[in-house]
């Protein structure tokens, strides 16, 4: 019996893969995806059965078009007419992507583009739209949001409230401030809680949304956006250059791509963009700076070698993600190339491909001979429309930097992958914490352009300094706003420097809960060998509670790598070790992003403290860390300072505020802390070995000659059992 699949039959019908499965599914045939198969007989049943309805429903659809458009549809008649409609209308009609009327033409629409609306303040717009018409007294505010770069102004209009009764309020706090000063947002909010109005700060990214769901109804089906990803010589990097050189429709050829960190290939049936840095740990980096630009994941699984570390972390990144992933099976042209083995052996990752009852699409290849591609290029296209990938090109442009780089003649140079709204020549803009104006846009052809529509790869020029692969690209009204967000996240910059983000710990985990930021604790776990992280991923997966879901994003055998503190910086997840170590540099990204690693020998020790920790029972262990001895070798009564002991340090050195125990004749006769430290007349902080000091012990007296002082200080460690 012949099988056809979905996405061939919607084909044929002419409608989209998501109406058809809606429509089978309505006919009670359940399939799981657009490459799920169908019999000739489910067919012909189905044809039947929407020609059948298709005649029933002939009256009730002239009853309804004698009704106008919008108005009163009677709602019986819905459900008879649409899946008629939906076949019928379309059919015979080739493929397309399904809104087709949208306008896709991007040119700046200044009336639907929201120029001159000011972002900011945003209630102001809903209560002023509610109040206008009544004219009534507006009702008392109680909560706003600001901007994070707010000036006293645009607080006022907030709250309601005069510029001048603000500026007074501010005067009154300490703060001497003119009308259109930037304020801090701290004291922004501050400020509000005054007028007895709690403030929230919004980023500038919050206020514009990215994703353009359903719900806007001017967005348009856009290109997906791909990242290769698989195991070192699978052939990533081969199969990035195949179809760079290959699948281009004539005409818009014009010169082999350049590389700016993405290029678009264009196909008879719809437009696919690759980024261009294969692989997890650029994915996840992107990620761990809060980008999200990849919609799909292309899994590249070399048919001699099979599934790889590599290639299970890389599904792991992708899941921690969420997003699809498509298999491709590569070097199919070896003679030891066996994809079966690869489809086996990914089915322990949850990828079963869809010819075995599955969810994933394997498309098998060669880089090499450029075999398959044109097919894995349908699949992704395919994907893309089932995943509905939509933005609205007539708005201010949204995007992520890709790369940026300062060039000789041009200067600071970026590639923006545009993500919603449209870019043009001369649109002023926010990136990370620099504000600028686009001079000029070029595309992945190196070809001069004056827009760029969503999902569009582009260099930007006109940068004022060099963004970080990964920042947001924002265009704002007006050149003078952002600056004014520039100047705001620099200033927020200097301040945060120093202080590692605020990502979740074992110790702080149960604060978390209770406070309710957590609903579910990530953990990544890395053991010696891979019967451990089985074992450690099934007992603490026992201790999810209602309350706290404990889920483990990856598992894998060796030590702690910088791709695993990245993960779990991304996806703000914990990291556990068992009987292995993190590498130097993985321990050094960790401080930094602030990631917490645990490190244990002993499985019930580390369940023990996941247990402990989700209760608030997790006790911090302190190590003492000597820090060095001193002779007492006089003791001097001072007049209302007290007993100083007048000491020689023999080992280390002493500081002031440090812990430290008097010790007489190896009996510990106190323990506290070096209140004061002198050298000579001064206060000091320190002294080393070698150097007298003039040490004085907090709410005690009684030192005598020859006692020793032993300074040390207690360091918070990490549990290790
Ligand atoms: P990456 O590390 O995943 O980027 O792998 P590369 O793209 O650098 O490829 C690794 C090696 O595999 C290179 O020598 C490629 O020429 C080879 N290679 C890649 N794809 C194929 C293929 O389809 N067939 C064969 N025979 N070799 C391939």
């Amino acid at each position: 019996m012949a099988r056809v699949r979905v996405y061939e039959l919607a084909k044929r019908f002419g409608i989209t893969n998501k109406k058809l499965l809606e429509e089978f599914r309505k006919l009670g045939v359940e399939l799981k995806s657009h490459a799920s198969t169908v019999d000739d007989e489910t067919i012909a049943l189905f044809v039947n059965l929407t020609k059948k309805k298709d005649e029933d429903s002939k009256p009730v659809k002239q009853s309804v078009k004698s009704i106008p458009a919008k108005t009163a549809k009677p709602p019986a008649a819905k459900p008879v007419k649409k899946p008629v409609e939906t076949i019928r209308g379309k059919a015979g009609k080739p493929f397309v992507a399904k809104p087709v009327k949208q306008p896709v033409k991007t040119m700046r629409d200044k009336s639907t583009r929201p120029v001159k609306k000011k972002i900011l303040p945003k209630h102001k717009t809903a209560k002023n739209e509610a109040a206008k018409p009544e004219q009534v007294k507006t009702p008392a505010i109680t909560s706003i949001k600001l901007s994070e770069a707010v000036t006293v102004k645009e607080l006022a209009e907030s709250l309601s409230q005069k510029s001048n009764t603000v500026i007074k309020k501010l005067i009154n706090m300490g703060h001497l401030v003119s009308i259109n000063q930037l304020l801090d947002v701290d004291i922004a909010v501050k400020t509000a809680k005054e007028f007895g109005v709690e403030a929230q700060i919004i980023s500038l990214e919050q206020e514009i949304p990215v994703e353009d769901t359903g719900s806007d109804e001017q967005a348009v089906p856009r290109p997906p956006v791909v990242t290769i990803m698989g195991h070192v010589d699978h052939g990533k990097t081969l199969l990035l250059d195949a179809i760079r050189m290959t699948n281009v429709v004539d005409g818009e050829a014009g010169g082999i791509t350049q590389h700016i960190g993405a290029y678009k290939v264009a196909l008879k049936e719809g437009k696919v963009v690759f980024l261009d840095t294969p692989g997890h740990e650029a994915f996840t980096s992107m990620r761990a700076r809060g980008a999200k630009i990849t919609d799909i994941v292309v899994l590249v699984v070399a048919a001699d070698d099979g599934v790889m570390p590599q290639t299970i972390e890389a599904i792991n990144h992708a899941k921690a993600a969420q997003v699809p992933i498509i298999v491709a099976v590569n070097k199919i042209d070896k003679p030891e190339a066996d994809t079966d083995r690869v489809r086996q052996d990914l089915t322990k990752y949850g990828l079963v491909p869809e010819e075995w009852g599955g969810q994933t699409i394997f498309v098998d290849i060669s880089a090499k001979q450029k075999m398959g591609l044109e097919r894995l290029l349908e699949m992704l296209l395919l994907e893309a429309e089932m995943l509905e990938l939509k933005a609205n090109p007539k708005k201010f442009a949204q995007g992520t930097i890709i790369e940026a780089r300062l060039d000789k003649g041009r200067g600071s140079v970026g590639t923006v992958l545009v993500q919603s709204g449209t870019l043009h020549v001369s649109d002023a803009f926010v990136c990370g914490l620099y504000s600028g104006r686009v001079r000029a846009l070029f595309d992945d052809r190196g070809n001069k352009i004056n827009t760029a529509a969503p999902s569009t790869p582009v260099e930007v020029l006109g940068l004022t300094g060099i963004p970080q692969a990964g920042d947001a690209f924002v265009v704002v009204a007006n050149e003078r706003r952002a600056h004014q967000i520039a100047q705001a996240r620099q200033q927020k910059q200097r301040e945060q420097n120093l202080t590692p983000p605020n990502r979740i710990t074992l110790e702080d985990l149960h604060k978390q809960i209770k406070e309710g930021q957590v609903k579910e604790l990530k953990i990544i776990v890395k053991a010696d060998v891979q019967g451990s992280i089985e074992a450690v991923i099934e007992a603490l997966q026992k201790l999810s509670t209602n309350d706290v879901k404990i889920n483990s994003i990856h598992g894998s055998v060796g030590g702690i790598t910088e791709s695993d503190v990245m993960l779990a910086s991304a996806s703000n997840a914990i990291i556990v070790g068992f009987n292995v170590r993190p590498e130097v540099k993985a321990t050094v990204l960790a401080e930094r992003e602030g990631v917490d690693i645990n490190l244990y020998t002993v499985i019930y020790k580390l369940v023990a403290d996941v247990k402990a920790a989700m209760q608030g029972l997790l006790e911090p262990v302190y190590k003492e860390v000597f820090l060095g001895r001193a002779e007492v070798r006089e003791v001097f009564n001072i007049s209302k300072i007290g007993t100083i002991a007048g000491c020689y340090l023999t080992d280390g050195k002493a500081a002031r505020g440090a812990d430290c125990r008097l010790i007489r004749d190896n009996v510990v006769v106190y323990e506290g802390i070096c209140a004061s430290l002198r050298r000579f007349k001064d206060d000091v902080k320190e002294v080393i070995a070698g150097y007298e000091c003039g040490i004085g012990l907090e709410n005690f007296k009684d030192i005598k000659q020859g006692d020793v002082i032993e300074v040390y200080t207690q360091e918070k460690v990490k549990v290790t059992a």
